[in-house]
């Protein structure tokens, strides 16, 4: 369900909702008004010196076992670069200096039996070496991967298949 159908009372004066999934959220006992934004996240293409790309496999749900590339939610005030530098640090233990945007696409992200709207923005950085450290809890395996090894029908998210594609065929940059 959006996260709209999940306010069944409204968050400021508790006043039980008689229609539910209006977004905006408005309440009509005492005007609150919340807006469903979309959150965003950040991902990197991560290129080793051979042009071979780094891809993870999700240790967690959403799409458990699936491979995505290293990324995440960007907290309130923090800029989406170091954003995602965190991120890569968290997730494969590497520092990248030099991020460049590539592009951005809306995602969904299903979690808990929500369904939230995501505004991904992806990256390209370069490694010095193939050398990474795994975190165990978000990742089960680090694979790098020449450009005509990666199979898009194991990528996770709709948002990063469809970047990579673009990516591999070079539309864009
Ligand atoms: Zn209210």
């Amino acid at each position: 369900m959006k996260p709209a159908d999940v306010f069944r009372h409204c968050p400021k004066c508790g006043v039980a909702l008689l229609v539910t999934g209006r977004a905006p959220f408005q309440c009509e006992a005492c005007g609150f008004l919340f807006y469903f934004n979309p959150a965003i996240a950040v991902g990197a293409v991560l290129l080793a010196p051979d042009e071979s790309v780094l891809l993870i496999r999700r240790a967690k749900d959403p799409h458990m076992g699936k491979l995505s590339v290293p990324g995440g939610f960007v907290d309130a005030g923090e800029v989406a670069e170091d954003a995602l530098r965190r991120e890569i640090r968290e997730e494969v233990g590497v520092t990248v200096e030099r991020l460049d945007y590539f592009c951005s696409l809306p995602n969904v992200y299903h979690y808990r039996g929500v369904t939230y709207q995501v505004l991904d923005f992806f990256f390209i950085g370069r490694v010095d070496s193939k050398s990474v450290q795994a975190d165990p809890g978000e990742v089960t395996e680090i694979c790098w991967l020449p450009r005509n090894g990666i199979v898009l029908e194991e990528i996770a998210f709709d948002s990063v298949r469809v970047m990579l594609r673009r990516f591999l065929s070079g539309l864009v940059r």
